[in-house]
């Protein structure tokens, strides 16, 4: 089987690190053109390059802070203009921030659900009809595995995902008849930018960066921490007409961390 997006625009949230940039990458290298997001100039601009060094798709990148609606509504209609439509949607755009209920203010739930909730609900309304219309889309929204499995010291980020579990699966229902598919990936530690910035803040005893990912990969029953392309992978495959059943499902990509499947 190949796995092809040829003729396909991604727009990808959160695309200059981490799990972003990978799919970002992946995609570009499976045919498609690519947009992505982020806040910091820099880090986009060197991830644009780098994914347009890979292939010969268009790539374009966008700062934009997607917890501002005003924001969302001028990228979206630059990557309109830039692209000419998004076929592909993926809500991946997130910090982790999980700590005490206690502890957590209005604010900062506030925060959480802008960043992690709305966004994905303001670009899929720009997005999702002219994908009916077209009658094929693919909008993947990332969230971690605390939505299906909320644990203790989770707030608020596993009640902004568990939200986005039944985002992913209204969304579903209106889109199945229309052939736009809408899945979820569930995270559970995967390699990317900000594990890199905890072990700078926090090494926790590790020495270095492989023995800091070696003591959290020992709690995985994988006996790792995922690489960032086995999270694309699952991604692209999703995004691509090869998943053309699949719609309204929430995938573990956790090495077998989730108590639930
Ligand atoms: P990274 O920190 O490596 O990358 C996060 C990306 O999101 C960056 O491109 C960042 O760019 C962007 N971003 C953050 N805030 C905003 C904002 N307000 N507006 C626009 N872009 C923003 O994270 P990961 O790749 O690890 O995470 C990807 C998704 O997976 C997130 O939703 C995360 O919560 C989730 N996840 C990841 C896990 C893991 O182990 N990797 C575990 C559980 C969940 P910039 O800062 O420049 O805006």
């Amino acid at each position: 089987m190949e796995i092809r997006l040829d003729g396909r625009s991604a727009l990808i949230t959160g695309g200059s690190k981490g799990l972003g940039l990978a799919m970002a990458t992946t995609f570009a290298q499976s045919g498609a053109d690519v947009a992505i997001i982020a806040r910091d100039q820099q880090a986009l601009e060197a991830a644009r390059a780098a994914i347009a060094a890979s292939a010969e798709v268009k790539v374009r990148a966008y700062s934009c802070d997607v917890r501002q609606p005003d924001q969302i509504r001028r990228t979206f209609q630059s990557v309109i203009d830039d692209l000419g439509k998004v076929d592909i949607l993926v809500n991946n755009a997130g910090t982790s921030r999980a700590g005490r209920f206690e502890d957590a203010s209005d604010e900062v739930w506030q925060e959480d659900l802008d960043l992690k909730l709305f966004a994905a609900i303001r670009l899929t309304r720009l997005a999702f009809p002219a994908m009916k219309e077209r009658r094929w889309g693919r909008i993947i929204n990332v969230l971690n595995i605390g939505a299906k499995a909320p644990r203790p010291n989770s707030a608020p980020t596993a009640v902004s995902r568990a939200a986005g579990l039944a985002l992913t699966k209204i969304l579903s229902g209106e889109g199945a008849l229309h052939n736009v598919l809408v899945n979820a990936l569930l995270v559970g530690l995967i390699k990317a930018d900000q594990h890199i910035q905890h072990f700078k803040q926090n090494n926790a005893g590790a020495k270095s960066m492989d023995e800091y990912y070696a003591n959290l990969g020992s709690r995985v029953p994988l006996g790792r921490v995922g690489e960032a392309q086995e999270f694309a992978n699952i991604a692209c495959f999703l995004a691509s007409d090869a998943a053309s059943y699949i719609t309204g499902t929430a995938i573990n990509v956790d090495g077998g961390t989730s108590p639930v499947v």
